[in-house]
């Protein structure tokens, strides 16, 4: 499961409802919208939780960043290990490729399952993530874009933390922000 974000209740009735085995929980990022649920989540379904050490402060900064964005805040998540840039994290018969993403965030990263790719706040349709929160950097956003995201195939599909799937190729021929990153 990747970025328990928020609704504990739903999430796990959704693993109920669709019989799957959940082996380890992924964050993409630390922002509080994609992990304040992960600790409660974690203790329901006794899995392990992986993020990226850039940003784990963030991570155990999360009931501070609820409380600054009026959000609910909940258990300090615990992070039981690293997901590492060109390392493969396998869960069952999955494997994901990590990519380190970062410009949202210092710990951003992008997971690639075969023809599918998870990427948190770093690129949405038509969009991408804002880098005014501390540790954002509009120059590095770009960067992480254009030598992450941009080089996988053009038929991957996109799955933001935000809005509608998409795909590389959309995204590439229209995404106006990434051209304006462009310095
Ligand atoms: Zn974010
Ligand atoms: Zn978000």
């Amino acid at each position: 499961m990747i970025d328990p974000g928020d609704e504990t209740e739903r999430l796990l009735e959704l693993v109920r409802s669709e019989g799957v085995t959940v082996q380890a929980l992924l964050l993409t990022h630390g922002h509080v919208d994609h992990v304040m649920r992960a600790q409660e989540v974690k203790e329901a379904l006794r899995v392990p939780l992986y993020a990226h050490r850039a940003d784990l402060e963030l991570i155990q900064a999360a009931p501070q960043q609820a409380a600054f964005f009026g959000l609910e805040p909940g258990p300090v998540p615990v992070v039981d290990g690293e997901l590492k840039e060109g390392e493969d994290f396998r869960a069952g018969s999955l494997v994901f490729q990590v990519l380190h993403a970062p410009g949202h965030s210092p710990g951003g990263i992008v997971l690639v399952c075969g023809n599918s790719a998870f990427v948190g706040d770093t690129i949405f349709a038509g969009s991408v993530g804002r880098t005014d929160l501390p540790g954002g950097d509009a120059r590095q956003l770009a960067q992480s874009i254009r030598s992450r995201i941009y080089r996988l195939a053009d038929e991957t599909v996109l799955y933001p933390g935000h809005g509608p799937a998409t795909t590389v190729g959309e995204e590439k021929s229209s995404n106006p922000f990434v051209r304006a990153l462009d310095f």
